[in-house]
């Protein structure tokens, strides 16, 4: 990107009524058959026509043929069985039913390449695309087979480098991957998840990222937090791994978080996305706030490596208040790019 500060979001936008039930996360479709499929190609452009009069610079397909940033891209593999669900717990933090991995996992065909194809066609903007990183996507599931949490995700990883390599042919020019277990595993990260994550981005030319939050803005996630004190310092554990990684950019949540903005120093040299938006209010921040947290986040990163973003995903929202703050991030990016440039 050649503009200064140029603006993106972490991932999901809300969906029309019409597609999903609004403001819940794993909504039902529905349309179905035929017109679901184009029922969600009418979302993405939608969404993407929000994102582009907003202002955003670096657009996406904001989720909206996937019924939730895990499961759907699970759902297209081989190995996993949905029908077989057991109640694990997620994050150390929720239980959930979720499906178990019966045999060895495998990719038969591309699961996002049309999408992403079909959202090439529609706009010129450089287009960022999320994938699940392997160590969520395992966290996500039972394993019956590998009975290895490190083995299962080196299978994903192989399988997610694929699906890459193929979105970077389609003309995606950043690829995401979700890692908001890396915020909770230290240890596990540390030992095999970014490597994990250096084989799911190994041979790609275009650029990539990393996305680490403290999730969506729901009452698991915001009890959590609660109990995490006065001082957020998770980062820290895996910044230093992080910072020797290949990732080109790291996506972080830092408005109204309690991480402190000097640990993003541990990652010098990295792009970074700053989290400017919190997902986790219906209140809608002035660009004065956004501004705010972006002038903070530069005293430790390079103008030119910074990345306004928000927090995490949006699809909890309300469509109003999602469009309300994407326009407060495009605002809020552009007084500091005025101040940035003297004008
Ligand atoms: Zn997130």
């Amino acid at each position: 990107m050649k503009k200064l500060l140029p603006t993106s979001t972490s991932g999901s936008l809300p969906k029309p009524s019409w597609l999903a039930q609004p403001e819940t996360l794993w909504s039902p479709w529905k349309p179905a058959g035929d017109d679901l499929a184009d029922a969600k190609r009418d979302a993405l452009r939608l969404c993407l026509d929000d994102q582009l009069r907003a202002g955003i610079d670096i657009v996406s397909d904001g989720e909206q043929t996937r019924q939730h940033f895990v499961t759907t891209f699970i759902e297209h593999l081989n190995g996993v069985d949905f029908e077989k669900r057991e109640t694990v717990r997620i994050r150390n933090r929720y239980d959930a039913s979720v499906p178990s991995v019966v045999g060895e996992v495998s990719r038969t065909k591309p699961v996002f390449v049309d999408d992403a194809k079909f959202l090439r066609q529609l706009t010129t903007q450089p287009i960022k695309w999320a994938l699940p990183g392997p160590m969520t996507m395992i966290d996500t599931l039972h394993d019956g087979h590998y009975k290895s949490r490190e083995k299962l995700a080196w299978e994903f990883a192989k399988i997610l480098n694929q699906e890459a390599k193929e979105l970077e042919a389609a003309g995606v020019d950043i690829i995401q991957f979700d890692e908001p277990a890396f915020n909770v595993f230290f240890d596990e990260v540390n030992d095999w998840g970014i490597a994990a994550l250096e084989r799911a981005i190994e041979g790609l030319q275009c650029e990539t990222a990393v996305h680490i939050c403290y999730g969506y803005g729901i009452k698991a996630n915001t009890d959590w937090k609660k109990t995490l004190g006065s001082e957020w310092r998770q980062y820290e554990e895996i910044f230093p791994r992080l910072q020797r990684s290949n990732i080109d950019i790291v996506s972080l949540e830092c408005q109204n978080s309690r991480v402190p903005m000097e640990l993003i120093e541990l990652i010098r040299g990295k792009k970074v996305m700053v989290g400017a938006i919190d997902v986790a209010t219906n209140t809608v921040e002035t660009p004065e706030q956004v501004a705010e947290t972006l002038r903070k986040a530069l005293q430790f990163v390079d103008a030119d490596k910074l990345y306004p973003c928000t927090n995490c995903g949006m699809t909890p929202l309300s469509r109003q208040v999602a469009r309300g703050k994407l326009d407060a991030l495009s605002a809020g990016a552009d007084i500091v790019r005025r101040e940035l440039l003297g004008q």
